[in-house]
């Protein structure tokens, strides 16, 4: 498989396996090394994570899903057992920043994989 392939995988179909942590273009090569540091290249079909360049956009974007979710949680939470602010921010902010960590290699893949798949 070339990079010239990029037209036989669907945006979906990218997008998916970028967002279980695998190549793009062959599903099967580990994108990560480490918790979010690509891979040079892929393992398998060779093709070259270093122009993929992220950046901060899959921080922004997991950054506005986990608040578009959490934030009514909190409201409901808050309004339906009242407790004091310490209590909440106490359970709130932990648990805001695991979302967020466990989210974020997720993202970055299916960001990477959209990246891949847009290239012109
Ligand atoms: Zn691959």
């Amino acid at each position: 498989m070339s990079s010239s392939d990029a037209h036989l995988i669907t945006l979906p179909q990218a997008l998916f396996r970028g967002f279980c942590r695998r190549c793009p273009r062959c599903g099967n090569g580990q994108l990560f090394r480490r918790y979010i540091t690509p891979q040079r290249t892929c393992s398998i079909c060779g093709l070259d994570f270093q122009d993929l360049r992220a950046d901060d956009g899959p921080a922004y974007i997991t950054m506005g899903l986990v608040c578009l979710f959490i934030t009514p949680f909190f409201f409901i939470a808050q309004a339906l057992y009242e407790p004091p602010l310490f209590l909440a921010l106490l359970i709130s902010l932990p648990l805001t920043l695991l979302i967020l960590l466990g989210l974020l290699p997720f993202v970055k893949g299916a960001f990477m994989a959209a990246l891949w798949k847009t290239k012109p």
